[in-house]
């Protein structure tokens, strides 16, 4: 039974109450295949929507809206709402609920496929994306909307506020030669500012997922932090610096099906930088990427 000690309490108990009687009486069963832990806490709901900052000037863009429980303090705080969600099943209690909103939109389908300047087409303001993400395709959906959020030197996305596993929002916040430093750190520091803004515990979720979250906030950058004259060179030398981690940088060039550099060419280059034939990519900088990455063009 539940004690009402105060306010935060009691709120927590109101969402966990609706969740419950939205998967009853939509006879709803939370489906793993698609990562489906519906969050209750009301604190970390309106935590997510304080984070991103949304005013009535933004559009927002929901991946996977789930029972519907962010949507609608989405829908109170921003000017319109695009939602897009891949389970059919939960499109009828989406739509019988915060769908009647009119600020609201429903889009049945799978994120990875959308066009999603296409969805917000239309629509006014800056656009910020709010989810609490499916955990099994994390990766694929953040660099697909890093990828889209800046093209040809236009801000596209403002703002992506999501809700990740801890140890991926630690790979995305993390510093050169550390364990939690990868590709993707890279990735996300060429597109934005990342900040880790909640640490969000199981019990929060119905039901509960086996690991920690965090809230992360990636402010989109007007420009690159670093200029180079070939992104996709770059791109293409951090890959494979961290393809093959436990090896030097040199090897990883060496073996990267990505790439058609001679030894001797890249040893020029690491002897320009002043750096030793043995260095491992794990302690480059986006900065020295970016240099590499010039001189190997
Ligand atoms: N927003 C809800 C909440 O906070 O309670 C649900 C979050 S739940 C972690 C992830 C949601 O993403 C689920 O509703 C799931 O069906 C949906 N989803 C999973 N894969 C998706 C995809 N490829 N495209 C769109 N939605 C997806």
């Amino acid at each position: 039974m539940y004690v009402f000690k105060g306010g935060f309490r009691k709120k927590f108990i109101m969402e966990k109450t609706e969740t419950l009687y939205n998967l009853t009486h939509y006879n709803i069963r939370p489906d793993k295949k698609y990562g489906q832990n519906f969050l209750t806490d009301d604190d970390i709901l309106d935590g997510i929507v304080e984070a991103a900052g949304v005013t009535k000037d933004d559009t927002v863009l929901e991946i996977g809206p789930g029972l519907g429980a962010l949507t609608k303090r989405l829908s109170k705080a921003a000017g319109k709402v695009v939602a897009v969600e891949i389970d059919e099943k939960l499109i009828m209690l989406l739509e019988e609920t915060v769908g009647k909103e009119e600020n609201v939109t429903i889009i049945n389908q799978d994120i990875l496929k959308t066009d999603i300047r296409e969805i917000v087409s239309g629509t006014r303001g800056r656009l910020k994306v709010v989810a609490n993400l499916p955990y099994y395709i994390t990766s694929p959906i953040v660099v697909k909307l890093l990828e889209e959020s800046r093209k040809d030197g236009e801000v596209f996305i403002d703002s992506i506020t999501v809700m990740v596993q801890k140890e991926v929002a630690e790979r995305l916040t993390s510093g050169p030669g550390t364990k939690d430093y990868g590709a993707i750190t890279l990735f996300a520091q060429y597109y934005a500012e990342t900040e880790i803004k909640i640490d969000v515990p199981p019990e929060s979720f119905m039901p509960p997922p086996a690991v920690n979250s965090s809230v992360i906030n990636m402010k989109i950058l007007p420009e690159p932090p670093v200029s180079t004259k070939d992104e996709e060179l770059m791109m293409k030398l951090i890959r494979a610096s961290f393809n093959q981690r436990r090896k030097t940088l040199l090897n990883g060039i060496k073996n990267s099906p990505e790439l058609s550099i001679s030894k001797e060419k890249a040893e020029e280059a690491l002897n320009k930088m002043g750096k030793p034939l043995t260095v491992r990519g794990e302690t480059f900088t986006l900065e020295e990427f970016a240099e590499l990455s010039d001189m190997l063009l």
